[in-house]
């Protein structure tokens, strides 16, 4: 424990690296080169709620004019239900949290959080409100304590203790010499994709966010690391508003509604077993995966 900051340090510590992590968290969603920038409206409101019903309406969105992405695109996410993203890669997928996130307004419809319009509501308190656990998980040039902390620098030591604990993470850590002061990212210890998934994890456990979004990737992991992590990830979408980008079918069987995203269209949209009954791509896509033909590029 000597290791560790004290709580007073750590927490002016965590204030004073704030402004460079959101910059960092813009780098990691491709925002710093574009230089744009969504601004609140005058007059916005601070979203407050511990249960969030989301609502995509109508959604047409391009990165740039003449280069359309999503076209259509309708869904509702009920408070504390499931809704899994399915398609292939460049489909739109994870434009979709990039939006929900505000990192980028839509062109034309609406994204509704408890039925305001995410452009009525602050960006900060909006942001509050979503946890990612994204595909590619990017560790600040920190400590590991500083990147789990990060989910919610009001946390207590043992709180971070815990939702390390919970992301299977902990005992890795104090098996370090440094523990929780090892300096991970670029110029520090590689961790590897599992682990740095699991330090995503444990910063949104700590976070809290009524709502969830996990852009699942799989495909770096090795076959035990993955289902712990899947499970771990299931755990922590109980109870939550959650969008899953998903790779695996099998992970998102139980969904309430997938929708299968195809060039930035819904080509199809129901529960896996109605999917499954109308033998179009969803009902091919799973047929190919259960004959472990299971190659991320078709799915
Ligand atoms: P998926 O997650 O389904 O693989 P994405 O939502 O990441 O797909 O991307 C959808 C499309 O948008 C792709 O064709 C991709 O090249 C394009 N795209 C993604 N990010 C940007 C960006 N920042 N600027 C321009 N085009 C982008
Ligand atoms: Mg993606």
């Amino acid at each position: 424990l000597t290791q560790l900051y004290a709580p007073l340090n750590f927490l002016g510590f965590v204030y004073r690296e704030i402004k460079h992590a959101l910059a960092d968290m813009e780098r990691m969603f491709g925002l710093m080169e574009q230089g744009l920038e969504v601004a609140d409206r005058p007059g916005a409101r601070p979203l407050r709620t511990g249960q969030a019903t989301l609502r995509f309406e109508h959604v047409d969105f391009g990165y740039e004019p003449n280069r359309q992405i999503l076209f259509d695109v309708s869904f509702t996410i009920p408070a504390g239900g499931t809704l899994a993203v399915v398609g292939s890669s460049g489909a739109g997928k994870s434009t979709l949290s990039r939006l929900l996130f505000r990192f980028y307004d839509v062109g034309a419809g609406s994204i509704m959080v408890n039925g305001v319009d995410v452009r009525d509501l602050t960006q900060a308190s909006l942001r509050r409100h979503i946890g990612i656990v994204p595909q590619d998980t990017v560790l600040f040039n920190d400590s590991i304590l500083y990147n789990i902390a990060y989910g919610n620098p009001d946390a207590t030591q043992e709180e971070i203790f815990e939702a390390a604990r919970a992301a299977s993470i902990h005992d890795f850590v104090m098996s370090l010499p440094e523990g929780y002061q090892t300096q991970v990212g670029e110029r520090g210890l590689k961790l590897s994709g599992g682990e740095k998934q699991r330090v995503a994890i444990a910063r949104t456990l700590l976070k809290n966010p009524p709502i969830l979004v996990l852009d699942e990737a799989t495909s770096a992991l090795d076959t035990r690391t993955e289902r712990a992590i899947q499970e771990e990830l299931r755990q922590i979408a109980r109870n939550r508003t959650t969008l899953i980008i998903a790779h695996r079918l099998s992970t998102i069987a139980d969904a309430d509604e997938i929708i299968v995203l195809d060039h930035g269209r819904v080509l199809e949209r129901g529960s896996h077993r109605e999917l499954l009954a109308r033998d179009g791509r969803y009902a091919q896509m799973w047929a190919l995966q259960q004959a472990g033909q299971d190659d991320e590029a078709l799915v």
